[in-house]
């Protein structure tokens, strides 16, 4: 049975400041479009999300790729998941500094390897290995990027309370989360997942958020549902709020119901905040963002519909 495609798209859940909504919403655009192509024609979910998350991160206005939040000692440090829902095959990769895209990595990862999961150097390795070039580094970074963390150090230094998730629970929403995740469902019904992302400002050096460990970030099970998250790692990842929410699909629960329900659990458990969007195999899906805004595409056959609030 041929099934009508679904693209979920998301570039961070955070206050958005107004002069960056357009390029936020036009940044889920372009990715809707480039992962709409390959649905519509008969593609895999897989090879969408890749290619819906491949334009997130070469996109500037967003925190992956080129233009990712820095380090404590100035360098871009990237980390990525893709998951297939049908098989169940993932790759991941975390801390690559010298991968322009890091999705593509994890996608080698899933398809050329016995394993799930490099970091470091040796996912570096095993991506040039596989026909991906190297960098430097500084290609990755901005000045926006370095004018950020120079203020977050400031104020740091300043004693002032980090509103930045690098590590301690914020009392407010986060200044600033622009993650990318996608999830699709194809012709053939299948599932997959993708999320990707330069993690929090001023983290240290080796840090992994829960953007590309499987089950946080990022799952996907044709069995229950795929999902992507953003916001603040730490809980995130202590909830394992992705496998969290695709098994609550799973024992009935409606996407459009649990997407909600994870945000509130995220906040009432260790007061998190962040966003998600979550696709079911029967293209029913959710999208939620306990933060001011997240911005947000989705693609059906009806066409491409954004927005930075829901
Ligand atoms: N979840 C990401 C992390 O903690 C950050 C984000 O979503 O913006 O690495």
């Amino acid at each position: 049975m041929t099934r009508s495609p679904v693209l979920l798209v998301h570039g961070g859940a955070w206050d958005i400041p107004a002069d960056l909504l357009d390029a936020h919403e036009q940044g889920v655009f372009d990715a809707l479009q480039e992962g709409w192509k390959l649905l519509e024609s008969g593609g895999t979910a897989l090879d969408a999300v890749q290619a819906a998350v491949t334009v997130l991160e070469d996109d500037p206005a967003f925190d992956a790729g080129r233009g990712s939040f820095l380090t404590r000692d100035s360098r871009v440090q990237l980390d990525a998941l893709i998951m297939d829902g049908a098989t169940l095959r993932a790759g991941g990769v975390a801390c690559v500094e010298r991968l322009r895209n890091p999705i593509q990595a994890a996608r080698l990862v899933l398809d050329e390897s016995s394993h799930v999961y490099f970091v470091g150097q040796g996912a570096e390795e095993f991506a040039q290995a596989h026909g991906l070039p190297l960098i430097d580094n500084a290609e990755l970074v901005l000045d926006r990027e370095r004018r950020r963390l120079a203020e977050a150090q400031a104020r740091e230094n300043a004693g002032t309370p980090d509103n930045t998730f690098s590590g301690r629970p914020p009392a407010e929403p986060p200044d600033s989360h622009d993650t990318v995740g996608a999830v699709a469902l194809d012709q053939h019904g299948r599932l997959a997942a993708a999320t990707s992302t330069g993690g929090t400002l001023n983290k240290d050096p080796g840090r992994v958020g829960d953007s590309s460990l499987i089950g946080c970030g990022c799952y996907a099970d044709n069995a229950s549902a795929a999902v992507s998250l953003t916001g603040w790692g730490e809980p995130i990842m202590k909830l394992v709020l992705g496998k969290w929410s695709t098994d609550r699909v799973l024992g009935g629960g409606s996407p459009e119901q649990v997407a909600p329900d994870a945000m509130a659990y995220l906040f009432r458990r260790l007061g998190g905040h962040g966003g998600i969007i979550l696709l079911s195999p029967d293209g029913r899906y959710g999208m939620a963002h306990n933060t001011p805004r997240m911005a947000w595409g989705v693609h059906t056959a009806d066409g491409p519909r954004t927005g930075t609030k829901l």
